[in-house]
């Protein structure tokens, strides 16, 4: 494919839950659309596995959500945690809204799997696996398609809108100059396997103790933990060894202790450095970028997916109709950015304040941890903990499909009014 060419109305660069759910809506719309996808399938590890309720309700607008949830999930109505050995339910999700009220569990790989079906059923989808997006294109200053590496060599794609969904090193910000403002981040976090049990809870586990905080994700048939550290911890963790981190691990995972022994060594774990970003402006004629691509999310609140939609959202929302005469206008593109920024700007702030408040000052402490007292008033006033499960299953500005976007039945497309 050495120097070959495509030409489409929309190429975006990143098949993550950004990317996918766009290209999906596009495709909807009957609108010609290029997802391109760096890695060969979507079975990486270490990506989020929540699925909100704000993003359920979405795959319900678009009549998709009996399907999605026939494939193996687990559905987590209530989070808990244990703070030194106490449990609370610090959010209560069976209130919210939405005809979903759980948070869905289920490896990313799955969703992104589920939507690459649902888009390719639209001849106007092409999802380019194993190619990169590598060099925007310019003319007369203007966005006018990109590059990419495939296996066969380069592939020039010219596009009405380039839109880079491409994550959080993202390749199409940096190339487009956008130099996100860094909020930095106190935390990175320690990924790793430990194997299940029979006679285990099948509902995440949060545990925070004095220096140490692990959350348990349930898989089906393994556990994906995530032990936070304080930034650079890991060095001394690799320092101490690893009987010493078996022993720490061993100190905070409850039911879990007994397997510990199971990581012999630091290739069983992986780091995960964290990092909170933002874009000042999200577009230039020709380009857009949305997702972790515009602003870098913490996994605090494992929000980062759920934002990741909601901007695809937003962007079909408002550019399927400019895409469907031709090229939007950069003001149109702003739009996105005007739509999105608000409750980008709000969640971040949250988990910055967690982040640097709650999360780092426990992992400093030695000794003892007592519950907070908002962790009381939780258990006192069950009320309470809807406000949580909305900040986390909702959040600010939830996204709806357009009803024009909705209606689609496999016959007539969208119409223009
Ligand atoms: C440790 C950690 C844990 C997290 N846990 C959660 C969680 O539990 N729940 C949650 O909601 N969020 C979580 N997040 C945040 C979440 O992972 C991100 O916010 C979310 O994945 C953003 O989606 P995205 O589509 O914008 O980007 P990504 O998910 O990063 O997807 C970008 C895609 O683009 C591809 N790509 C990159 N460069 C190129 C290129 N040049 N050309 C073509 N393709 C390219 C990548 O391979 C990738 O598939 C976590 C983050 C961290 C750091």
């Amino acid at each position: 494919m050495s120097g070959s060419a495509l030409s489409t109305r929309c190429v975006i660069a990143g098949g993550g839950p950004a990317g996918m759910v766009c290209g999906t809506l596009l495709a909807r719309a009957g609108i010609d659309v290029i997802v391109l996808e760096k890695h060969a399938d979507f079975l990486r590890d270490f990506r989020g596995d929540t699925v909100h309720p704000s993003t359920l309700e979405v795959f319900y607008e678009l009549g998709l959500l009996d399907e999605f949830l026939a494939l193996p999930h687990q559905e987590v109505r209530h989070l808990h945690m244990d703070i030194g050995g106490q449990r609370f339910i610090i959010g209560d999700f069976t209130h919210l809204p939405t005809h979903c009220k759980f948070i869905a569990l289920m490896p990313q790989w799955d969703l992104l799997n589920f939507l690459a079906r649902k888009a390719r059923a639209f001849p106007n989808f092409r999802l380019l696996m194993q190619t990169k997006a590598s060099t925007l294109i310019k003319e007369r200053g203007e966005v006018v398609g990109l590059r990419a590496q495939t296996r066969e060599g380069e592939l020039n794609i010219s596009a009405g809108l380039v839109i880079g969904a491409d994550g959080r090193h993202s390749t199409i910000r940096a190339q487009a100059g956008f130099v996100p403002q860094e909020f930095g981040s106190p935390i990175d976090v320690i990924w790793f396997r430990l194997p299940l049990k029979l006679s285990d809870p099948k509902e995440p586990v949060a545990r925070l103790a004095a220096g140490r905080f692990l959350v348990m994700l349930y898989r089906g048939d393994y556990w994906q933990c995530a032990f936070v550290v304080p930034k650079g911890g890991f060095e001394h963790i690799l320092h101490e060894g690893i009987d010493a981190f078996q022993a720490r691990l061993a100190s905070i995972a409850g039911f879990a202790a007994d397997r510990v022994d199971t990581i012999t060594n630091f290739d069983d774990v992986s780091l995960l450095t964290v990092r909170v970003d933002r874009l000042k402006r999200w577009a230039k004629p020709g380009l857009l970028c949305i997702g972790d691509a515009a602003h870098a999310m913490s996994p605090v609140g494992g929000v980062g997916i759920n934002l990741a939609v909601q901007d695809a959202v937003a962007t079909a929302n408002i550019l399927w109709k400019a895409l469907k005469l031709g090229r939007p206008t950069v003001e149109e593109l702003n739009r996105v950015q005007a739509r999105r920024e608000l409750p980008t700007r709000l969640t971040q702030s949250a988990q910055v304040l967690i982040q640097n408040r709650i999360v780092a000052p426990t992992l400093a402490l030695e000794g003892e941890l007592k519950p907070p007292i908002a962790m009381k008033l939780l258990d006192w006033f069950p009320v309470l903990r809807r406000i949580p499960a909305r900040l986390v299953g909702i959040g600010v500005r939830p996204e709806h499909v357009s009803k024009e976007l909705r209606v689609w039945n496999g016959t007539a497309q969208p119409r223009i009014s």
